[in-house]
């Protein structure tokens, strides 16, 4: 049954039901006043006006009480953290020394007794150097609210003479993203308005480099509905999918809230998701208030009746109101509950539920949007993309289709693969919940993308991540436990404090990026912790601790080895296994000594022999495993579509023939990834044909994989004037040749597929 849920200010005080659910997010409003007209606005431009009775300003008296209730309730169940955001109207218009007078308080009288996350939502007009310094000083984390380019933003966020903020919006995130006040940079709150190009918005938005992006349906609900051209049953899904594919597109450069929470399901917000909504507002007169948004219902709409003087937290958490949001699929509508896609929707924001009769014992307003936006981002997310040309750009992949493409071509095609690799693992995440140990790892991992974004895009760019990802997708014998190691990796890369359990292999602990420990006892888990620069691990009544940053430690610690800090020699990561070929075990530092001159030696000649291949190849080459050397002693090399980013190879006859190869491989990778994301041709189409290099005859694929490497490879020899270079040049350029005419000529390529192939042929149509 559904819960009947039509709210109404309860004036004589808290009616509680039984058990309360703590709370831990608070909304303080410092002050009730905007210097803002924003007409979307729902505390000032919808029908609750209770903000005409309230104090411009939150007394400290307030402030000291609120505090002290929080803290209060976070004893009383034994909260580890809460958070506070200081909201208005405008919270900048309290001014520097009550800004600061504020959050002195806050950190005062919480964090006795719990770890204070205290943060601002602001306009950004008054956000002056003076008061980014209070706000870095007491460490007051601060989003910006900003609806796009100037045309967008002057659509609603206004003065009150009608002029535009624009400008002094940019001035505020200017100043944020100055080294002196990055770390309070909380990010972009946009209010989507379909009168927006997305992409316009997405990419205004990002040119501000904020942490994380959040979108915010504009506030309706069913007597005030939103705004919908006549015959689009979903235009909010589809303007926000416009902005999802391009993301993705763009390997998810920045965390954007409501898209994650569709995509993961298990990062609840308050818009979506059947998390509890465990948030109460207080107000600048000390009453507590339901959500905010609420004031776009009805005049009233978001009163409790309670305030800070009289009443605790308790009472406010058992609020009918704010409890009805605690309690899950029970307090949806009959509808909602019985919704296919309720687990990643939740209903909607409380607000949009609003109805006249029912009050909120409805499906939310943008209820097909929602459904709409579960089912597509739900696709996307479960396979690797594949199909839509548009997820790499035209220029992209015709620059990369001339053969070596610029730097930029290649930086951003390994940026769509990073996106590729967090799907995967965000797809993992269901099955992680049910096993403790990968949940924990999850958990962490969600955490430091908010706080570290940079480790995290450190070790899930790492070639064998998506191996073991994938592994786990297809069901093989990888184990999703490892997720606790990939996030431990992660932590030691940003530096944080972290404790949790990790999977152990044969009595190794590995650490993707970083290296392997050895427990010397068989066990399948070990308790780690990461704390000021060092590991410690725990099992069977062993205890190891190693430094990572050590180049090598001691017989416990195998640290990942690399040439010049640039490229790993990895040969410890247990899902570097991915290659047709037998991987060398450890080498010894004889061995390391080798290989490290040998690679160091062929990078160069790659800058002097492949010019236009070396920057690229620098950028996506992040480790190169040693194989064991062919029993026929030939030199073998290998890549995996699987491993982005590895060359596999065996002991090479010098640095020349090392250049060669790794340039071979790489086009080998750098299709892969193109192949990921784009179709180049008809993949239902079992023909196969002749090429060149071979007896037997190829799939397309493999035929496609063919040129590009030998295209590479035949400008590489093409640069070098000696006799036998010359030979293999005219050996290169006419297997490419000749297959670039067989793959047109079988009318298997998609447009995309003969652009590229076309773009190939222009390449070798230059040369003598
Ligand atoms: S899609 Fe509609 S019916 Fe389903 S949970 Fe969301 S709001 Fe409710």
């Amino acid at each position: 049954m559904s819960q009947p849920s039509p709210l109404r200010s309860d004036p004589v005080g808290p009616v509680r039901v039984a058990p309360v659910t703590p709370l831990t997010q608070y909304v303080l409003k410092l002050t009730s006043r905007c210097d803002l007209a924003c007409d979307h606005c729902y505390v000032y431009e919808h029908p609750d006006q209770s903000w005409r009775g309230q104090p411009r300003v939150m007394t400290p008296a307030t402030v000291e009480t609120a505090a002290r209730r929080i803290a209060e309730h976070a004893v009383a169940h034994r909260l580890d953290a809460v958070r506070v955001v200081l909201h208005g109207g405008e919270p900048l218009l309290a001014g520097v020394a009550r800004v600061a007078a504020t959050a002195g308080t806050l950190r005062r009288v919480i964090e006795p007794v719990a770890r204070l996350d205290l943060r601002m939502q602001s306009n950004g007009l008054l956000l002056t150097p003076a008061m980014g310094d209070v706000l870095v000083a007491h460490d007051v984390k601060v989003g910006i609210s900003l609806d796009g380019d100037r045309a967008a933003n002057d659509l609603h966020r206004r003065h009150v003479n009608g002029t535009s903020s624009h400008a002094q919006v940019l001035r505020a995130l200017t100043l944020l993203r100055r080294p002196a006040y990055r770390s309070v940079y909380a990010g972009i709150l946009c209010t989507v308005d379909l009168a927006n190009d997305p992409i316009g918005v997405y990419e205004a938005l990002l040119a501000e480099e904020p942490p994380r992006i959040d979108f915010l349906l504009p506030h309706a609900n069913w007597d005030r509905p939103p705004v919908r051209p006549e015959g689009v049953p979903t235009p909010y899904a589809d303007w926000l999918l416009t902005i999802h594919r391009r993301w993705l597109a763009d390997g998810r450069p920045v965390p954007i809230r409501l898209l994650e929470s569709l995509l993961d399901g298990a990062t609840a917000t308050e818009a979506v998701g059947l998390g509890p909504a465990d948030l109460v507002v207080i107000e600048t007169d000390g009453s507590f208030e339901q959500v905010d948004s609420l004031k776009s219902a009805f005049h009233g709409a978001a009163a409790t009746g309670l305030d800070v003087f009289r009443h605790e937290v308790d009472d406010a958490a058992a609020h009918p109101g704010i409890a009805v949001r605690q309690i899950g699929l029970a307090g949806l509508s009959a509808t909602c509950q019985s919704c296919p896609v309720v687990g990643r929707c939740g209903g909607g924001l409380f607000a949009h539920r609003y109805r006249s009769g029912s009050g909120f014992d409805n499906p939310s307003v943008y209820c097909a949007d929602l459904a709409q936006l579960v089912r597509s981002t739900a696709t996307t997310s479960a396979r690797v993309p594949s199909g839509p040309a548009d997820t790499l750009s035209r220029t992209v992949l015709d620059d990369l289709g001339v053969g070596a493409g610029a730097e930029e071509s290649v930086r951003h095609l390994a940026s769509v693969h990073l996106g590729v690799v967090r799907a995967l693992v965000v797809a993992l995440s269901p099955t992680a919940a049910e096993d403790p140990l990968a949940a924990a790892g999850w958990a962490l991992l969600v955490d430091l993308d908010v706080d570290a974004p940079d480790a995290v895009r450190t070790v899930l760019g790492h070639p064998f991540v998506r191996h073991w990802a994938q592994r786990c997708r297809t069901g093989a014998s990888a184990d999703l436990t490892y997720l606790a190691n990939v996030a431990a990796a992660a932590a030691v890369h940003a530096g944080v404090d972290a404790q949790l359990a990790v999977a152990a292999r044969d009595g190794v602990i590995h650490l993707p990026t970083l290296g392997a420990i050895t427990l010397g006892v068989d066990v399948e888990a070990a308790d780690l912790s990461v704390a000021r620069g060092s590991i410690e691990v725990r099992a069977g009544g062993r205890r190891v601790r190693v430094r990572p940053t050590a180049p090598d430690g001691p017989v416990e610690w195998r640290p990942v080895r690399s040439v010049d800090g640039a490229v790993l020699l990895e040969d410890t990561d247990p899902y570097r296994d991915c290659f047709d070929l037998p991987v060398a075990p450890r080498l010894t530092p004889q061995e390391t000594t080798r290989w490290r001159d040998q690679l160091r030696l062929a990078l160069r000649r790659v800058d002097d022999h492949a010019p236009d291949y070396a920057p690229g190849l620098r950028t996506l080459l992040r480790a190169v495993v040693p194989l064991r050397p062919d029993p026929t002693g030939r030199s073998r090399s290998a890549a995996a579509r699987t491993a982005f980013g590895a060359v596999a190879v065996t002991p090479a006859a010098d640095a020349e023939a090392l250049a060669v190869l790794l340039v071979h491989e790489v086009q080998h990778l750098k299709l892969d990834a193109i192949l990921d994301v784009c179709d180049l041709f008809d993949r239902a189409d079992p023909r196969t044909l002749r090429v060149p290099w071979r007896t037997d005859p190829r799939p397309v694929e493999g035929a496609l994989h063919g040129v590009y490497a030998h295209l590479a490879v035949a400008d590489v020899w093409r640069r070098r004037s000696d006799p036998t270079a010359q030979g293999h040049y005219r050996q290169y350029r006419d297997w490419t040749d000749g297959a670039i005419d067989a793959l047109l000529d079988l009318e298997t390529l998609t447009p995309a597929g003969d652009r590229f192939v076309r773009h190939m042929r222009a390449t070798v149509d230059l040369w003598p």
